[in-house]
């Protein structure tokens, strides 16, 4: 038995879960989500990474767009458009019922932890997913326009702003959701998931008690390069890398990474920073195919990464 705890945001993180959770026993994972991109929308509590995870990890998100369910239409949000209501932000009709579900057992006191193991075990899933804290938790985005709500950066203005500072509100108070200290703690391999590590792992890691909980963990913990070829694969990972000082390369994320990370999981295409990488963090690098294209890809990736997680030790 190996158990895995695996730090998560949305897409990218996803489909390594979806890997690994065909290469693992599910019940040994664990995904600790980020939840600095939640909003209300509508009236309603919209938890998109959490939705992300959960829909990729029960076969039914949308392919072309790795968010969203498959075969979604928009009469709700067309209707709401027409009636001057906020659309734009897509939820889909099918999509509502999740953020109805969830809204109405929020207002009925229940903690956003059990609503998440209620939905995910109704959908069949045997892993874990769990938000990293129950409460309220906002990344706030620091741009030359003033400072933003996250998904007015992300989605109304299409990450077209330059990022100029990062903060987390709700940080200072937010307390880690019940199991999420006990499965850094009872890990046998961590994986910080090929996210972005300013968007989906920081805003993880200001929750009271998580980082440390990772430093003092004796799992080795592994981290995948969400950049490959001095690129993102998708989403703004780049253009922060650059705008806040940073390197844009995958060793621009290795020195984010150096202090929390034993082992850099690094993509062929950027083998050749291995050695810089390596002399300047105490990580040790392993290089392989990190593109999730298909399922193989992600099987590999994540089989890959916990062997070399384990070979560290
Ligand atoms: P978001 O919350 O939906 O933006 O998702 P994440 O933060 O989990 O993932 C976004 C990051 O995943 C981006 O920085 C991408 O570069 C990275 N990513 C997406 N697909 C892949 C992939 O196939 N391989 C790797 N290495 N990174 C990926
Ligand atoms: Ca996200």
């Amino acid at each position: 038995m190996t158990r895995v705890s695996v730090l998560a945001g949305g897409v990218g993180a996803a489909r390594f879960l979806d890997g690994l959770v065909r290469v693992m026993a599910p019940q040994d994972v664990t995904a600790i989500v980020n939840v600095g991109d939640d909003m209300e929308w509508a009236g309603l509590h919209i938890s998109p990474d959490l939705d992300t995870v959960t829909y990729t990890l029960a076969d039914l998100v949308n392919p072309e767009t790795g968010w969203g369910l498959r075969a979604e239409s928009r009469r709700t949000l067309d209707r709401l458009s027409e009636l001057g209501g906020p659309d734009w932000f897509m939820i889909g009709d099918l999509d509502l019922a999740t953020h109805l579900y969830r809204t109405h057992r929020l207002s009925q006191g229940d903690p956003l932890s059990e609503i998440t193991r209620d939905l995910t075990q109704r959908l069949g899933l045997d892993c874990r997913i769990t938000p990293v804290t129950d409460d309220r938790l906002r990344t706030v985005v620091g741009t030359d326009a003033g400072e933003l709500a996250f998904q007015d950066y992300f989605v109304r203005r299409r990450a077209s702003d330059a990022v100029r500072s990062l903060r987390f509100d709700g940080s200072d108070s937010a307390s880690p959701a019940p199991f999420v200290l006990d499965a850094i703690r009872d890990a046998d391999v961590i994986v910080i998931a090929p996210s972005n590590p300013f968007l989906s792992i920081d805003p993880l890691l200001s929750v009271g008690g998580v980082r440390e909980a990772l430093g003092q963990s004796k799992a080795p913990v592994a981290a995948v390069s969400p950049i490959i070829g001095g690129q993102a694969v998708k989403g703004p990972a780049g253009d922060i890398l650059r705008s806040l000082g940073h390197d844009v390369s995958a060793l621009g994320v290795a020195r984010i990474y150096g202090e929390l990370a034993d082992v850099f999981i690094l993509d062929e295409a950027d083998a050749r920073l291995a050695s810089e990488i390596e002399s300047e963090t105490e990580m040790r690098v392993v290089v392989m195919p990190t593109l999730m294209t298909d399922v193989e890809a992600k099987m590999s990736l994540a089989s890959g990464t916990v062997r070399a997680a384990l070979d560290a030790v």
